[in-house]
């Protein structure tokens, strides 16, 4: 019998980028997350599956052996630090930015000159506070986990720190990107553990997702 696999994935734009890649491998999930509210999905191989985590938990499942590998944003691995993580490989899919926006009016380059302070909302505190330190600017970080566009309209924060693909949800709510942070795309990420004890079937997943990374 072979070792069954588990791969993390979280729902949206990974799981449906992912699922060219796993075609690659060979591997077709049989069940539809949008249709069902299931967690664990099979596929058409028998002893591969997969589970459905919040993105911000991939990192972590993999990491303590829930799932023997995962697809996770870049966001997603700096947040948690990657610990006991393998990362092989760079999948270029889900990709997106993450960036500074402000309220529109708001005077963004006077309020981040040297020495001042900046009231920021973000789910991504680690990637904020190494940002702002960089730039030398003392930030209050107030610790968010979703709608991060009402906080400069509510008064509640100066800007936020958030992910950014079309910029259509700044534009909705009146809000500017000011400066981008970095460029995001997911990753593969396997458990090291898992990597000696089932080499074999995951370095199969792993050649055949790393002839499919989309160009460009
Ligand atoms: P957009 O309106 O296309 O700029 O998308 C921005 C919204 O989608 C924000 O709420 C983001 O948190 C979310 N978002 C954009 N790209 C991604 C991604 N690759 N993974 C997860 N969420 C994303």
């Amino acid at each position: 019998m072979t070792q069954p696999i588990t791969l993390a994935l979280s729902k949206g734009r990974i799981f449906d980028e992912t699922l060219p890649l796993l075609a690659a491998a060979g591997i077709t999930v049989t069940e539809d997350p949008e249709k069902s509210r299931k967690l664990i999905l099979s596929t058409d191989q028998p002893d591969v599956r997969v589970v459905l985590v919040r993105a911000t938990d991939v990192p972590t499942y993999v990491q303590y052996g829930g799932a023997d590998l995962g697809v996770a944003g870049k966001d997603s691995l700096i947040e948690h630090g990657g610990q006991g993580l393998f990362r092989p490989l760079d999948l270029k899919i889900a990709k997106c930015r993450v960036s500074v926006a402000v309220r529109a009016g708001f005077d963004y380059a006077g309020a981040v000159t040297q020495g001042s302070r900046l009231k920021v909302a973000t789910k991504y505190t680690s990637i904020a506070r190494d940002f702002f330190a960089s730039k030398g600017v003392h930030v209050d970080m107030i610790k968010l986990y979703g709608s991060m566009e009402l906080a400069p309209l509510t008064g509640l924060a100066d800007a936020i720190v958030d992910l950014v693909s079309t910029g259509n949800t700044l534009k909705a709510n009146k809000l500017i990107e000011v400066e981008q942070i970095m460029d995001i795309s997911s990753h593969l990420v396997v458990n090291q553990a898992a990597l000696k004890l089932k080499q074999g079937p995951l370095k199969r997943i792993i050649d055949a997702f790393a002839s499919a990374i989309p160009k460009v």
